[in-house]
């Protein structure tokens, strides 16, 4: 309060100040308005309200970051460049191409599930492990393999699903299998659940089930993330072979694998 005001607050307010008298503005609005004006007075406090609040998300954001908590999953389509794995029965699809497909529609899914995603073979020639300007991993299968490695070692992700399509002397095996590295605890967990869903899929489409097997495999036992190899169904197999090209179970197929990485994963950070 002014202090000509409280020495007066006991006398004649009125004749000191005129009539009508104004009361004076508290100490930060005549501040602001000498700073800027009277008429900018609510577009300045406007201002420093959405400052203060860009400020405040800042630093949130700053303190919520922490490499403890990031959700990577690599997704290794098999396969693929000069490479085209084994073909179907009837079509002469490419299973590098079905992997591609299917690696892509689980990264979708699994991103809305809130997880970071990273493929090691998108578009060929363009990222992963066929980038451009590098001919040698075309033709050379060891390099290549390394290269997944490598894109999986420096993603550092909490599991690894790689995406094949499988092929048997006999045409009438069918269905979608899983298999991880015997040496690996958290492999086989994760390989028990996702092929535990894709049974459902199993029983539904192909009429038989499966149990998870160990298996040696490079891209499963080249780092010691928790990794498993799903084969989504047999290419040797017209039934199956008319399925995996089928883009409604391919996206039914995503689906589930996702949602069984997301099982695994909340299961083993608990
Ligand atoms: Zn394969």
């Amino acid at each position: 309060m002014d202090n000509r005001l409280r020495r007066l607050s006991n006398f004649d307010v009125k004749a000191y100040f005129g009539n009508p008298y104004r009361l004076p503005a508290c100490a930060v609005e005549r501040a602001l308005i000498i700073v800027v004006g009277k008429k900018k007075l609510w577009t300045a406090a406007i201002a420093l309200l959405v400052l203060a609040a860009i400020a405040a998300i800042s630093v949130a954001a700053a303190y919520a970051y922490s490499p403890g908590i990031r959700k990577v999953i690599v997704i290794d389509a098999g396969h693929g460049g000069a490479d085209g794995g084994v073909t179907g029965v009837n079509t002469g699809v490419t299973e590098a191409e079905i992997n591609l497909t299917v690696a892509r529609l689980v990264a979708t899914e699994l991103k809305a599930l809130g997880y970071e995603t990273v493929l090691t073979r998108d578009d060929e020639g363009e990222a992963g492990v066929f980038a451009e300007n590098d001919e040698a991993a075309l033709y050379n299968k060891r390099e290549e393999m390394q290269r997944r490695r490598d894109i999986i070692s420096a993603a550092d992700p909490l599991c690894v699903i790689s995406i094949h399509c499988n092929n048997f002397p006999s045409p009438s095996r069918r269905g979608a299998q899983v298999f991880y590295s015997a040496g690996s605890s958290g492999g086989k967990a994760l390989a028990a659940i996702v092929q535990s869903a894709l049974n459902k899929l199993n029983t539904e489409k192909t009429g038989r089930t499966y149990s998870a097997l160990g298996g040696d495999y490079y891209i499963l036992n080249c780092t010691a993330y928790p990794s498993a190899i799903v084969e989504c169904g047999f290419l040797s197999n017209p039934e199956d072979e008319k399925l995996l090209t089928d883009d409604g179970y391919r996206a039914l197929l995503a689906v589930t694998i996702a949602r069984a990485v997301n099982e695994y994963v909340s299961s083993s950070l608990k």
